[in-house]
């Protein structure tokens, strides 16, 4: 029996890997439960799994008894829990990577802003910890899937994107798209702002970053392809160039499942089977450079390296934010964080208070820029 954290457990993510927890009881024990601000929801949480921590973070008061960010290190520490799932999202789930990975957990990393911000000192903090990290992305899970049991020098990575809702669009009309648009994802159903990086494709510049850190690929070995179905999740090249993919219809309940259990297989009746006639055409295009905008900075940034991913982490937060609140059309997005990074001295990113740093920068110097 292991037990599990789960990190924000009452969003997309979190009641997810519940879904697939209630499934898989005699194996695994929910030891602690938190979320940002849905109190009704997490309390109804606590009634079904009594763990034995549930912690709130709340809006933003640090000093609320029982509450604040310190909630999220309490339950990634607790001493019953062997692995954390890391489902918050943004920047707020940093710190509770580092302290569960130098606690010596495995983290089911579904919060790939971590690994983007502070790539160098995750993998630090799960060296000297002697932490596991395993990723629930499923991308980065079908490259981890492909990986395990061959021995062959790892050549090239492709990931695939679904090219989000604005695929097939004119780039002038995308600029103006509204919230409702952008939330529309094809072939995915996720927390709003993943949507919205899903519909920039800043969420596949994130997820290069993360699989440059994960797999320790040099930038230039790492390409991404537009896949609209979203079956084929990763394809993985070795050195006498064999490709092997890893296929499924679109669930977060596979990789969540294959994190906690990697690196062997448990069955789970509640995944779709997969059935090629009904999954029909599979179709690969490039990236369109003229609608991706923030994919390119993305890309760039994380070749800059340093604390240049930070930065566009950040930006990218705090634009999507004003997006989200409608203060900015979305082709604002793009120019925002353009500017950030333009105005930006990359710093090395070896000390948490140089990311922490560059990353306060990042979203005043975004705030400026959309005033
Ligand atoms: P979501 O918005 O549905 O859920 C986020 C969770 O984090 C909620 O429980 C929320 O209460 C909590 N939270 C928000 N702000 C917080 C804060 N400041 N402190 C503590 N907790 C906070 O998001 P999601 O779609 O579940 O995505 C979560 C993470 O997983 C993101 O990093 C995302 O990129 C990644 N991810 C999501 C999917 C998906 O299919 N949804 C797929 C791959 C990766
Ligand atoms: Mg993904």
């Amino acid at each position: 029996m292991r037990g599990v954290a789960v990190l924000g457990s009452t969003g997309s993510i979190g009641r997810s890997t519940l879904a697939v927890l209630r499934r898989q009881r005699e194996h695994f024990r929910v030891v602690a439960l938190t979320a940002g601000s849905n109190a009704s929801l997490l309390e109804s949480q606590r009634l079904e799994w009594n763990p034995d921590f549930a912690g709130l973070v709340g809006p933003g008061d640090a000093s609320a008894p029982g509450g604040g960010p310190g909630v999220l290190i309490e339950a990634a520490t607790h001493p019953a829990v062997d692995i954390v799932v890391n489902a918050v999202v943004g920047a707020a789930g940093l710190d509770a990577t580092l302290a569960a990975l130098r606690a010596g957990k495995r983290v089911a990393l579904a919060n790939k802003e971590s690994l983007v911000m502070a790539g160098e000192l995750v993998l630090e903090a799960a060296r000297e910890g002697g932490g596991e990290l395993v990723p629930v992305d499923s991308e980065h899970s079908a490259v981890l899937q492909c990986l395990a049991g061959h021995g062959g020098q790892l050549e090239r990575l492709i990931l695939t994107a679904s090219g989000g809702p604005f695929r097939e669009w004119p780039a002038e009309r995308v600029q103006e798209a509204t919230v409702e648009e952008a939330l529309r994802h094809p072939t995915w159903s996720m927390g709003s702002k993943i949507s919205v990086d899903s519909a920039t494709l800043a969420n596949k510049a994130l997820e290069v970053i993360e699989a440059h850190f994960l797999y320790g690929l040099p930038y230039d070995r790492i390409e991404v392809v537009v896949h609209p179905q979203s079956i084929v999740h990763a394809f993985v090249e070795f050195g006498d160039g064999s490709v092997l993919a890893q296929l499924g219809f679109p669930t977060m309940e596979l990789p969540i499942l294959y994190a906690l259990t990697h690196p062997v297989r448990l069955p789970d009746s509640g995944v779709p089977r997969f059935d090629p006639i009904a999954a029909g055409s599979l179709t690969f295009e490039p990236v369109r450079a003229d609608l991706f905008r923030t994919f390119d900075l993305g890309v760039a940034a994380g070749r800059a390296g340093g604390t240049a991913p930070a930065v566009f982490n950040a930006a990218n937060e705090a634009a999507v934010a004003a997006f989200l609140d409608r203060r900015i059309p979305f082709g604002r997005i793009a120019d925002t964080i353009h500017a950030v990074l333009n105005a930006h001295t990359t710093q090395p990113a070896t000390a948490l208070a140089a990311v922490r740093e560059a990353d306060r920068w990042a979203r005043a110097r975004a705030l400026e820029e959309m005033s």
